[in-house]
């Protein structure tokens, strides 16, 4: 799968096998989301994330659902879960077109591009582990902060 000369650079799908997906690009950022939105979509403490550019990303097989919401920062995201099997796979920032986010846990091997950072701590709950070794923003990443200002 991480075959040096494939143009595939990740793939992934749900946990039923309906959804499968590739991406030809390196994320452009991984980071861990601890927002309250993620908290309650992912029904855990954060959700792990690759942001990827739109171009590079594509479906090739199956149809997501999706359900949008208006982020902690103000954004509008819409959040793809199949419809079969409710695995949240994929998601869409209405103000970022140019990207793309991976939920991480739905890659066929999710250990490689680890996260960076934590966004949103200031909404962690109190019992959530964070790697002390990854840089903590309270809110979403500020401005000139890394790379693509693409969190939530
Ligand atoms: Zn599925
Ligand atoms: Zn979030």
């Amino acid at each position: 799968m991480n075959n040096p000369s494939s143009p595939v650079k990740l793939q992934g799908g749900c946990a039923c096998g309906d959804v499968r997906y590739e991406c030809m690009a390196e994320p452009v950022l991984s980071l861990n989301c601890h927002c309250s939105a993620c908290q309650r979509y992912t029904g855990t403490a954060y959700a792990s994330v690759r942001i990827v550019p739109s171009a590079a990303f594509r479906f090739v097989r199956g149809e997501l659902r999706y359900h949008t919401s208006t982020s902690n920062a103000g954004h509008t995201v819409s959040r793809g879960f199949c419809p079969n099997c409710g695995s949240q796979v994929h998601g869409r920032i209405a103000e970022k077109p140019e990207v793309v986010l991976i939920a991480a846990g739905t890659l066929d091997d999710a250990s490689v591009y680890p996260p960076s950072i934590d966004v949103f701590t200031s909404r962690a709950q109190p019992w959530d582990v964070m790697n002390p070794g990854l840089a903590k923003f309270e809110e979403g990443i500020p401005a000139g902060g890394p790379s693509t200002q693409t969190a939530e």
